[in-house]
């Protein structure tokens, strides 16, 4: 007995990425929506651990990142002192490079 199944697939608007259920295919539209308007802080070049603490406090860009400067940075679990720091070199470093596109300015 041959049995049909129809499963379905849901892709992200952007990445065209598959998945099996709705949330987590908005997920991936929301991330892919933040990551056509600003360059991802990956391209800033930062260490590992700074990464980290960005992406669990909710920022992967880098226009969030300099929406959130600096304030709410050092609230962010797992970022301290010379890792805020480090970050503000990377992306006054970037800046430099790339100041066309960013905007926002640094203290
Ligand atoms: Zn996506």
């Amino acid at each position: 007995m041959v049995k049909e199944q129809i499963i379905t697939q849901y892709s992200c608007e952007y990445c065209q990425r598959q998945y099996i259920n709705v949330e987590t295919t908005e997920r991936c539209e929301k991330r892919c929506h933040r990551h056509a308007d600003s360059p991802g802080i990956d391209k800033l070049n930062i260490s590992p651990r700074a990464y980290n603490a960005l992406y669990y406090g909710n920022i992967e860009t880098i226009s969030e990142l300099l929406q959130h400067f600096e304030k709410e940075l050092s609230a962010i679990n797992g970022l301290g002192r010379v890792t805020l720091l480090e970050i503000k070199d990377k992306l006054v470093e970037y800046k430099g490079q790339n100041d066309s596109l960013l905007e926002g300015t640094l203290r």
